[in-house]
């Protein structure tokens, strides 16, 4: 049985990979500092033998007895909120984390694949993104302690690759969403969603007009396995090109929801990327991969995913207490 690590194993994508790799026939072990992440996201594995957890910060050193024929490593905030809230955590993991774990890959020989993102092409100047474009990044503005971690996180990993012969690799992945979002990690889905669940205004940041593209959770996990299983080592874009502005999709999720709340519009956060698109020609052509799942089809079965949760889900403003961890 071949055996995989997946860290950041708690939380939106990490437990959609544990799925994955469980479902492919893997022994999945799952590591997490539950920081972000959350063990209701993986609550349904713990019965099985297939399936171990640890409790543990990567960023500190990574002990596992077990040989591994593979490593994925998603441990890291992900959206505007918890940079702001635990920035030093977002580089240590991306940082150190990521220096932890390709030691351990080559200790154990295994494949590592990197979670990057595409924050690393910044505020965009050119449209779409693709590989090649070295981005727009203010490395001291509030989405610098991510973007910045992630693309050392990218540095470092070429390096352990050229260097040591490591095989890695390495997604970077565009806006993605589904079931198992926090619901309030401060993104536009959970947040529009659970605003028309509350009965709230849709808060609209600058005047809506900035776009994105949104894939769904199941076709970005088949480009993360697809990646992983391949023998390309420079990074590959994974998103669904198919843009929409902010405005645009606050009317298509009041549609959706068939609720009549009105759209408020809020101050752009700062560094708010204008426009992202990816441009998958790269996925498309060395992983034969290209979304599938529309967006209308996509957003139903996460709104129904948020409208199973309980009302006192709904209501919490952020069920997390970040003052201990931010001092670390
Ligand atoms: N956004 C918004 N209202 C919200 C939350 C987000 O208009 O309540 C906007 C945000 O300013 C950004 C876009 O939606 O332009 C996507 O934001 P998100 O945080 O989901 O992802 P990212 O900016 O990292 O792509």
């Amino acid at each position: 049985m071949k055996k995989v690590l997946i860290t950041g194993a708690a939380g939106f994508l990490g437990s959609h990979l544990c799925d994955k790799f469980i479902n492919e026939g893997f022994k999945v072990i799952g590591m997490d500092n539950l920081i972000t992440g959350d063990l209701k996201n993986i609550e349904h594995l713990f019965k099985l033998e297939s399936f171990d957890f640890y409790h543990h910060d990567v960023s500190k050193f990574v002990h596992v007895p077990d040989e591994l024929d593979y490593i994925l490593h998603f441990a890291s905030p992900a959206s505007p909120i918890d940079y702001l809230k635990i920035p030093i955590q977002t580089l240590k993991v991306g940082s150190l984390g990521t220096h932890n774990l390709l030691g351990l890959a080559k200790a154990k020989g295994a494949r590592l694949l990197i979670a990057s993102t595409s924050e690393v092409y910044g505020d965009p100047l050119v449209h779409p993104q693709n590989e090649d474009y070295y981005g727009n990044v203010n490395t001291i503005g509030p989405r610098g302690v991510y973007d910045e971690a992630k693309r050392f996180q990218e540095s470092l990993t070429m390096a352990y690759h050229r260097f040591h012969g490591l095989e890695t690799r390495i997604v970077r992945i565009f806006n993605t969403y589904g079931p198992r979002m926090r619901l309030n990690d401060g993104r536009v889905i959970p947040a529009f969603i659970g605003q028309a669940l509350r009965g709230e205004d849709l808060t609209v940041f600058g005047d809506g007009s900035q776009t994105r593209s949104f894939c769904y959770v199941d076709d970005q996990i088949e480009g993360i396995y697809k990646l992983l299983m391949s023998d390309y080592a420079e990074p590959v874009n994974i998103g669904n090109p198919y843009e929409i502005s902010i405005l645009d999709f606050a009317q298509e999720i009041i549609r959706l929801t068939g609720t009549d709340q009105k759209i408020v519009f809020r101050p752009l956060p700062k560094d708010d990327p204008m426009q992202r698109q990816p441009d998958i020609s790269r996925a498309k052509s060395i992983l034969g991969w290209e979304p599938k799942v529309e967006r209308g089809e996509g957003m139903k079965l996460t709104y129904d995913y948020f409208k199973s949760l309980s009302k006192e889900e709904l209501q919490k403003s952020d069920h997390k207490d970040f003052s201990v961890h931010n001092r670390k």
